[in-house]
């Protein structure tokens, strides 16, 4: 394995990242997004009691499997993107923490979230030259300020020092939210929603970054899109996931 930063300390970059919103924290100090004690963005406790997902998963989407390597829903429809992993799953404390993430405009609890899938990341072994958030479309992207993904991605991306493109791919139409819609509506709502930037992404291993994984269709779509601007490989790490 070669990623960048695996044994060398992180770069400068990202030092200069976290000592930013260390700084914030002593002038104004924070509430733990998962149990409201103060002088923490995310304390130790919901860390540890954040439910982790088990060893044996599906090699392609990564969601909870004791069979053979693919799971049925992946052999039936073989997704585009090469494989996604998650951090834990979506549960309290780590649901309260993305609920603040996406809706409270908490960016510096982004920084302290990625720590984990930074974690992940070192643990895997993905070659990977780009990192890419899972984008918003312009609409949402305005009336929320900031996309959720790109809060996570952008420290991800300093640590691992890789390449770093929120903008290589945008939504080309607006969705509505894939809250409440079954498997087969989530497919529908995001089909044809992303279009990457060729002259960006062709040819390089990307590193899809999002919040949660839910049915993984939004993850899937985006995933074709890449695949259609001539990338070689799409992977995807999400910090929870919705396990049935
Ligand atoms: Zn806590
Ligand atoms: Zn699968």
């Amino acid at each position: 394995m070669t990623l960048p930063g695996t044994l060398n300390p992180p770069a400068l970059a990202y030092r200069l990242y976290q000592w930013f919103w260390n700084s914030l924290d002593w002038l104004y100090p924070p509430q733990c997004a998962g149990c409201e004690t103060i002088g923490y963005r995310w304390c130790q406790e919901c860390q540890a009691s954040s439910p982790r997902l088990p060893d044996k998963l599906c090699m392609s989407c990564g969601t909870p499997h004791k069979g053979v390597r693919v799971c049925e829903q992946c052999q039936l429809l073989p997704p585009n993107y090469d494989a996604v992993r998650s951090w834990a799953v979506f549960e309290d404390p780590l649901r309260k923490a993305i609920v603040r993430l996406k809706y409270k405009r908490d960016l510096g609890l982004g920084e302290v979230l990625a720590r984990s899938l930074i974690g992940i990341m070192h643990k895997i072994e993905w070659q990977i030259d780009m990192v890419i958030p899972v984008p918003l479309g312009k609409t949402r992207l305005s009336e929320r300020g900031y996309n959720q993904a790109a809060v996570l991605a952008r420290p991800l991306a300093l640590s691992l020092r890789l390449q770093y493109q929120p903008n290589a791919l945008h939504r080309i139409r607006e969705t509505i939210s894939q809250v409440g819609l079954s498997f087969s509506e989530r497919r529908e709502n995001v089909a044809g929603a992303f279009e990457a930037d060729r002259s960006v992404v062709a040819g390089k291993r990307i590193l899809m970054v999002d919040d949660v994984m839910t049915t993984g269709a939004t993850l899937d779509e985006c995933a074709k899109a890449l695949k259609l601007a001539g990338v070689k490989q799409v992977l995807g790490i999400t910090l929870a996931r919705v396990v049935e």
